[in-house]
């Protein structure tokens, strides 16, 4: 049977009704989308049916994953609301993917974008998303917004990273303060009455924060990533001015939509990875408790179980391989205790820090 809906598509350029399995349009010749992407994106529509999805996405995302941290906050035995609220704990926070500075973990670059010092720090991003991401979302479509959004998040937390002091590190302001940088390059680029306005009130915004930020971190009153403001600011400038723009009715080439789309499904995919990677440190960082608590209590069956596994879960940890080859030593397995000696010392070669099993492994003869 005839269906006007499931037979035919919009051709991207003219906007023209045409057969859904046409490879060029009849009217404007341009090269079309296939059936299968029209297909999926129709599904992707149907299941997000919102104005702004990129916006709503990213806002009920942070949003969430506050909410699911401050349960495991408030479930904890020593913590309450009062904490999760006001004053979330560190060892949860790092746990649930915060970075610390000095201390450079590439997943953890990606997985600090969304978490959140309690009520205050998650209100002022939701209500600063909120905001600025309709804008961005409408100049560079829903699958380049949330693409930007990782992009601008982790590169702002590299920056921080690399420059900024000790201490730790969380949020999604450098991916905002990204994204403001971004509109008001965007808005200059529309160039009309309107778009002017918006760019100078962005500019604003941006100082506005920059300013609040400098004074407060000098008097010291609360802790503002100074770094990761501004360098955001910067990144999303630079992005504002690279990435394509799109008309009112979407990308007008076949290149933008599937090269918007490639990328957001690629930041996607490196979000999933960067939150798998951390599980599994959670992982390891469990049976490295187990591990060293059993070769306490000399436990010794246990605990080669034990840092067997924080051993295979982690293997970018120095105390990884420590107590993994200790209690090698401990059970008189030499032979696999020199093999990890050799393996370990490989690995963090190039290291500052000293390899704090090298005497171990000298006593096994390995040098
Ligand atoms: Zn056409």
């Amino acid at each position: 049977m005839y269906d006007p809906d499931k037979d035919h598509k919009i051709c991207h350029s003219c906007q023209s009704e045409i057969p859904i399995q046409d490879n060029r349009c009849p009217y404007c010749n341009q090269p079309q989308l296939s059936s299968f992407e029209v297909k999926f994106a129709r599904l992707v529509k149907g299941i997000l049916p919102f104005k702004t999805p990129a916006t709503r996405i990213l806002l009920v995302t942070i949003i969430a994953y506050f909410f699911l941290i401050s349960i495991e906050i408030i479930s904890h035995p020593q913590f309450g609301i009062r904490e999760a609220l006001l004053n979330p704990p560190v060892e949860i926070i790092y746990r649930r993917g915060a970075h610390v500075r000095g201390n450079l973990v590439w997943w953890r670059l990606i997985t600090a974008n969304f978490v959140h010092f309690g009520i205050i720090h998650i209100l002022f991003n939701a209500w600063a998303l909120k905001t600025v991401t309709p804008y961005i979302e409408r100049i560079y479509g829903a699958a380049l917004t949330i693409a930007a959004f990782v992009l601008l998040g982790t590169g702002s937390m590299l920056f921080s990273n690399i420059l900024g002091g000790q201490g730790i590190v969380a949020g999604a302001s450098g991916a905002l303060m990204g994204f403001i940088g971004m509109a008001a390059v965007a808005a200059h680029r529309e160039n009309t009455v309107i778009s002017l306005q918006i760019r100078n009130s962005m500019i604003k915004w941006a100082a506005f924060v920059v300013v609040f930020g400098l004074v407060v971190s000098y008097t010291g009153s609360m802790g503002v990533d100074n770094f990761a403001h501004i360098s955001g600011a910067i990144l999303g400038a630079i992005l504002g001015f690279v990435l394509p723009k799109q008309s009112t009715t979407g990308f007008t080439k076949r290149w933008m939509i599937r090269g918007s789309r490639l990328l957001c499904m690629l930041m996607v995919g490196l979000c999933a990875v960067a939150f798998g990677m951390m599980g599994l440190s959670n992982v390891s960082e469990k049976y490295q408790n187990e591990c060293i608590n059993s070769i306490k209590i000399q436990s010794f069956e246990k605990a080669e179980q034990a840092c067997s596994m924080a051993y295979n879960t982690d293997k970018s940890r120095m105390i990884s391989y420590h107590n993994y080859i200790l209690i090698k030593i401990i059970k008189g397995d030499s032979k696999e205790a020199g093999r990890l000696c050799k393996e370990g010392r490989e690995r963090f070669s190039n290291q500052k820090e000293p390899i704090s099993f090298d005497e171990m492994c000298k006593s096994v003869g390995v040098y």
